[in-house]
């Protein structure tokens, strides 16, 4: 293990070189992370409105795709209509012009044959026969304007017929259109719903913190935290990366080298949910040298930064570089990752930013911290993690 620790430290020094700075919560006012509270809330809600408008759309699209269907409909029963007026009055005149034709047969043969004539209309004198073949003349000339009439009317229908069809035809299209809005219109609310959660969790966390500073005496904008305001009371800066567990190693020399953290075990072993040790952020995910997922998290106690490392996960939580935690936020679950005899979490909590305090990469420092906790007349990771110290023993006791 204290070889492993080594390793670590030449795996950070690493990182210390080649990762870039990230910068964080320095001399942070209250007032800025009430702002950060209040755009993470405005982000939500801009989602939640553009999810609420797409919806709306939809139901727009719906309604007039509903209408369209409608109308074609209406126009499928008119044009039924129309196609049956065409057949009745095709029927019609037909009728006229056998009625017509019979007539002129009639008024031929009169013109030809006045005798059969008499007899044919049974005209009893000329006069009463000229009368009635005038009859006829005016009966075949109103039949021919009556088959004229149908005729146009017949006309009419057809192109009535064809502006239904191809109006049909436009709403079809509209419809297609309508639906295929409708299609993207859905796959962006699933973007968007997608988004949901996340911010959600962004507004929960910042939430968590306002409230937790608040409760920690911050209640000026200009308050800055971890100097005007949330100065650290006590032994209770840290709470436990575990729910449940035991030491099973302190920090301090093992056989001729310093040990730099403590080990952690617990009889639920890779289940164990790694919880953050407080508020902060997270600066850093990433493998040692032997492969170990480790976390990064700085956090900031009576106007001094700290980092705690968590080493040895056996994966992640749903976590994110840059992201705000709480000691309610999972950062992983317990491992053998990387150089390690057994589950355990390795912590160590160093009294500085990693990667932006040149301190933290001061050896000396780190172990004349060590030391003078010692000094101190503190037991190793007791005073260095400071966990709450009045059940510390009990939870602790294997
Ligand atoms: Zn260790």
């Amino acid at each position: 293990m204290q070889k492993f620790c080594q390793y670590l430290f030449l795996a950070l020094s690493v990182f210390i070189i080649f990762t870039p700075v990230v910068a964080y919560a320095d001399g942070q006012t209250f007032g800025e992370m009430l702002d950060d509270l209040a755009q993470a809330e405005a982000e939500l809600e801009a989602n939640n409105n553009a999810i609420q408008n797409n919806e709306n759309q939809i139901d727009e699209n719906n309604a007039t795709i509903q209408s369209l269907r409608n109308e074609i409909s209406a126009m499928g029963k008119e044009a039924e209509e129309l196609q049956q007026e065409i057949v009745d009055a095709n029927a019609e005149i037909e009728a006229k012009k056998e009625q017509t034709k019979s007539l002129i047969e009639y008024l031929q043969l009169s013109q030809g044959e006045n005798v059969y004539l008499e007899y044919a209309f049974g005209a009893e004198t000329v006069t009463d026969l000229i009368y009635r073949l005038s009859v006829v003349e005016q009966i075949a000339e109103y039949n021919d304007n009556m088959v004229a009439e149908l005729e146009t009317m017949i006309q009419e229908n057809e192109d009535r017929k064809v502006e239904l069809a191809n109006r049909q035809e436009e709403y079809e299209q509209k419809m297609v259109e309508l639906n295929n809005e409708i299609s993207s219109l859905n796959s962006s609310i699933q973007k968007l719903d997608s988004l949901g959660p996340g911010l959600e969790e962004q507004v929960e966390a910042k939430k968590s913190l306002v409230e937790y500073y608040r409760s920690q005496g911050c209640s000026n904008r200009s308050d800055v935290i971890g100097v005007d305001c949330a100065a650290s009371t006590g032994n209770a800066m840290f709470s436990r990366p575990m729910r449940t567990g035991y030491v099973t190693s302190f920090i301090g020399y093992r056989w001729g080298s310093l040990h730099r953290g403590i080990d952690l075990g617990s009889s639920t072993g890779r289940n164990t949910p790694l919880y953050s040790i407080g508020y902060g952020v997270i600066t850093d995910i990433y493998k040692d040298a032997y492969g170990a997922l480790c976390v990064a998290v700085q956090y900031k106690y009576g106007g001094e930064y700290y980092t705690a490392i968590y080493a040895h996960m056996s994966r992640y939580g749903n976590i994110y570089e840059g992201q705000e935690v709480t000691p309610n936020t999972i950062l992983g679950y317990m491992g053998d990752t990387g150089y390690a005899f057994g589950v355990h979490l390795h912590l160590e909590v160093w009294p500085c930013r990693l990667y932006v305090d040149s301190e933290c990469s001061n050896w000396s420092r780190y172990v004349s911290f060590v030391e003078r906790q010692y000094g101190n007349g503190f037991r190793g990771a007791e005073s260095v993690i400071a966990f709450p110290s009045t059940t510390y023993t009990t939870w602790y006791t294997k």
